[in-house]
């Protein structure tokens, strides 16, 4: 039985940062404070951090004091006032491409163009770029038939971004209609390479004739591992593996080669358990 790992998987440099700064807070003896949402979207770590003694809040309404910690997908701008207002400290990992965006989507209100976020409205990070704005001006999308509910002929001029995580191939068919109905439209370019990376490499791990089938390892609520599986599987038999629990022996049967990939927020000791349990696995079979 042999692994072969994607030449691109796991953490991002931006998720990579945010696990860091974390941990250098936590064994810091910073034990007063708490991460606002999962500090990345994968359960081990939220219970990592929380070991640690950093606990994920729901809300800003569960701390009054310590340190606030702010994820990598970023909050709305009001989120560091009222840190300020309760005077918490801030730790702030979030992604530099997030803020990135913020910025762009200022400068396009700025110039009066209407925003549209190729993205999940409930998405932690689209909630950062939405959440204070006056909602006449934006509007989120996904499908094209969200797009088509829209009358664009009010907005004379329209900014399109993404949401970072996406594959913007995927959404090229929102991009145009949205194009195709408006008489000025451009695109900022958020994607962050990251993903795509990510994205090539399972494709690339799809296509090698060596490999048998592909593992791909994420937390649940993780929309890039999720689509990392829908690339994969359209190539090999594909499996999403969220903790060793998920793996079956039965995958194993008659493979000798099996393609690794992990989404941005998968940490690397998730990899190696789960290349030592299934190497575990096969040898209880045997
Ligand atoms: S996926 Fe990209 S934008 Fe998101 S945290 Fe990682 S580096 Fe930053």
């Amino acid at each position: 039985m042999k692994f072969k790992r994607a030449v691109k998987y796991g953490f991002c440099a931006g998720v990579r940062i945010a696990d860091k700064k974390v941990k250098k807070f936590a064994r810091s003896g910073g034990r007063d404070g708490g991460i606002l949402g999962q500090v990345v979207h994968n359960e081990r770590v939220v219970s990592e951090m929380a070991q640690l003694g950093v606990p994920t809040l729901e809300s800003m309404g569960e701390i009054d004091q310590g340190t606030i910690v702010f994820s990598a997908h970023g909050v709305p701008p009001s989120f560091h006032r009222e840190a300020q207002a309760k005077n918490l400290k801030v730790l702030d990992t979030t992604c530099p491409f997030v803020y990135d965006i913020h910025d762009e989507a200022d400068a396009a209100v700025a110039t009066g163009e209407h925003l549209v976020f190729i993205g999940r409205p409930d998405h932690r990070e689209v909630i950062g770029y939405t959440h204070d704005r006056d909602p006449s001006t934006y509007h989120v999308v996904l499908t094209v038939e969200q797009a088509k509910e829209i009358d664009w002929s009010r907005y004379q001029g329209v900014k399109i971004l993404y949401q970072t995580t996406l594959n913007a191939d995927d959404y090229e068919d929102v991009a145009r209609y949205i194009e195709s109905q408006v008489e000025s439209a451009s695109r900022a370019d958020t994607i962050c390479y990251a993903t795509k990376e990510n994205q090539d490499a399972v494709r690339e791990l799809g296509a090698d004739a060596e490999v048998d089938l592909i593992l791909v390892i994420g937390g649940r609520q993780s929309a890039n591992t999720r689509h990392l599986w829908e690339l994969g599987r359209e190539l090999k038999p594909c499996y999403l593996v969220h903790d060793l629990d998920d793996l079956d022996p039965e995958w194993f049967d008659e493979v000798t080669t099996i393609g690794i990939t992990a989404g941005a927020s998968t940490p690397d000791y998730m990899i190696d358990e789960v290349e030592n349990e299934v190497h575990r696995l096969v040898s209880a079979r045997c």
